[in-house]
Parts: C-alpha cells; structure tokens; sequence
C-alpha cells in the first residue's frame, strides 16, 4: 500500500516499534491525561505535527508542472463524481459500504491510500486525473513516442485514474508512427557483457547511416546514456574530434569498443587511445557481437529518429524523453544513472524531483541484465 506524503513520515518514526493501537472513546477516559493537558508553551506558535505536515506539502513532490496542475484543478471543480470524492475524504469514508456514493465506489478499496491537498485527491503520491483530462495526458505522455512500457512507466510515477494502464496501452497500439517504425522490429539476442560499477568507464562507439547522413553513437555501458553526433565526413580525425568532446565532459573511459571500421583501426585512432590513455577493444572474428552495446544503442536511435521524422517533431525533445525515462526493471532513467539527476523536460517536474540525488543501482542492473538477457533470449529469432 501507497501511504500518502503526510503519513509516510510518521510510519516510518513507528517502524521502529512494535505497537498495538487499541482505540478507546472519551467518554471512557475517566482520568485525563495531566500532561497532555499541562504541554510546554512552545515559543513558536505552530506545533511539531503542524510543521510536519508543512514539511512534507504534497504538492511538491508532484512530478507535474504548476501549469498543468491548475488544469487538473480548474478539471476537479467541473468533474462531480471528483467532488464527492473529495468531500468523503474530507468527511470520512462511510463506515457502511452501501452508504459509499456509486460515484465513488471504485475508489473505496483504496480509500486508506487516498488524501487532498488544496483541491487535488492524491492516491499515495500520484495526482488523481478528472476524467476530462485523461485523454489529453495520455497524449502528453506518448507524445514522442516512447515504447509502451516506458510510457506506462512513467505515468504510474506520478498520475492515476482508474483504467489508466488500459487506457494507455491501447492508445499506443492504435498510434500510427509507433506501428510502422515497430513492426519491423525484430529482437535479437542480447549478450550479456563484463559488468562495470561506475558511470562511464565502458564506452562503445559505432556509425550508423540515417536519411543519408552519417552519425556517430557512443554509449555508456553503466547507464545506457547514449550521444548521437552528426559526422559531416566518416573520417577517423572527425570521429576523435567528437569523441573527445564528450570525454571532455563526462571524462576519459578505461575502456572503449567499438567494430573493426577503417575509423577505428587507423593508426590516428590508435595513437589517440594511446595518449588519451584508454584501452581500445575491437569486435573480433571470434567475437563478433562484442560491440552489441553500441549496436543496440544504433536501434533505439534509430527507431526514435524515424518516428520523430513521421510525426515531423523535434528529434532532440524525443533524445531528452528517451533519458529521462525510467529503464525497465530499474527505479532510474539513463540521466538518473550517468548524471545523478533528472533532466528537466516539457511534462516538467517539480524542484524537489530535479535535484541531484546519486543510486547505486548496480546490484540492480546486474540483476536486470540477466533477467533481460534471460527473457529476450527466450523470445529472439
Ligand atoms: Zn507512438
């Protein structure tokens, strides 16, 4: 069970006790407690549990914009069976089931996870969604075309309504641009790769051709984080030039992979890892798929160019999506694993979800590369 924000502190002062609650009335407290009575006057008018509450102010965890949580206000105040739930949640569940308003039935199983705060019904974190609104979030969050459970993923993050999965899986399987792009997909076999337990120190790199242009990719083994380039020419000096302007940000890689191209096996490259000081691994004859991290990475860039191109939206807005969403089997998105934060996007999020936060979560991802190294071997062609 979800509890909500003003709940989840004091459950977990609790933890740490074994208590049994016995409710007892009034009326049979015959000996009032003296010292709940005679409490210190405290300097500060507010007392503890108030500035609690105030700490803990729900509203800004919500990984949704001021903007459009006004909408989802101003839709509150026009959606009736919304106002019942939040008058019952103010006045308290009826202690009968059939005194419950049929309007609200479907919310009474989880009534104890349910909470308002200045005009909005929290189910644990997540902002409940007045009908009138569903469609055009389910919009928002498929608008550049993530995969479905990348899509389902990030909305069970921060919103609810009854159906919502539904909802949106559906909308994704009647999505035009996601039908064509995807049904050409085929997987291929995943293989698992040595583990590395720090950001960015295994990178892989490929080219790959798209609308006739030339690009370079390079990856992170660790987050998943990937840089596409633009390669005005496919020369082995313009692949170092670009290379090096992201090892001037995220720093030297110990190692980098790559295919045996005539980029990569130039003596210029060479001489780069020499005084670069980073070891230089090529696919082999013996191991062809030894680059498969770049050459995945080439696919989901792929695929995402492609559907931007149909939908004639910014490729760029679809890159900062793809990062910010959360990776199946993880808690954290390919930002959150390279940069330790979330990046800042168009469904914008509040301060408190944007600060720099570090996981180590490569128990984690250990875990789901075999799981998914297991699964896509199982269903690969
Ligand atoms: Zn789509």
């Amino acid at each position: 069970m979800q509890a909500p924000k003003r709940l989840q502190r004091m459950l977990l002062r609790l933890q740490k006790y074994e208590i049994n609650i016995t409710y007892v009335p009034g009326r049979d407290m015959v000996l009032a407690d003296t010292l709940s009575r005679a409490y210190l006057q405290e300097s500060n008018n507010k007392s503890q549990t108030e500035l609690e509450t105030e700490c803990v102010n729900m509203v800004e965890y919500v990984p949704v914009s001021t903007e459009s949580m006004e909408k989802i206000r101003t839709g509150k105040k026009t959606d009736h069976k919304l106002q019942i739930l939040i008058e019952t949640i103010k006045k308290g569940w009826p202690a009968c089931k059939k005194e419950v308003p049929t309007e609200i039935t479907q919310f009474q199983s989880m009534q104890d996870e349910l909470s308002t705060q200045d005009g909005l019904v929290f189910k644990g974190e997540r902002v409940v969604i007045p009908d009138a609104l569903q469609a055009e979030i389910t919009q928002r969050i498929h608008s550049t075309h993530i995969g479905t459970e990348g899509c389902l993923r990030r909305a069970r993050d921060c919103i609810y309504w009854h159906g919502m999965n539904d909802h949106i899986k559906k909308y994704i399987a009647k999505c035009d641009i996601c039908r064509k792009v995807d049904a050409k997909q085929q997987k291929e076999t995943l293989r698992p790769h040595e583990l590395t337990d720090r950001p960015w120190t295994k990178v892989g790199t490929d080219l790959f051709n798209f609308d006739g242009r030339e690009y370079l990719i390079t990856v992170d083994y660790y987050s998943n984080f990937w840089e596409i380039d633009y390669l005005p020419d496919t020369k082995s000096s313009t692949v170092i030039r670009k290379l090096k302007a992201h090892f001037a940000r995220q720093g030297i890689p110990e190692i980098v992979f790559s295919d045996n191209g005539p980029q990569y096996s130039s003596t210029e490259f060479a001489s780069f890892s020499q005084k670069w000081d980073f070891k230089h691994k090529t696919s082999s004859p013996g191991y062809p798929q030894s680059n498969g991290k770049a050459e995945s990475a080439v696919k989901t860039a792929k695929r995402l160019m492609r559907k931007a191109k149909l939908a004639g939206q910014d490729p760029y807005l679809a890159l900062l999506d793809h990062r910010n969403t959360p990776t199946q089997g993880l808690d954290t998105s390919p930002a959150q694993r390279l940069l330790s934060r979330r990046t800042r996007k168009l469904i914008s999020m509040s301060d408190s979800l944007l600060q720099p936060k570090v996981t180590k979560n490569n128990q984690g991802l250990t875990k789901n590369r075999e799981r998914q190294s297991k699964y896509y071997n199982r269903t690969a062609r």
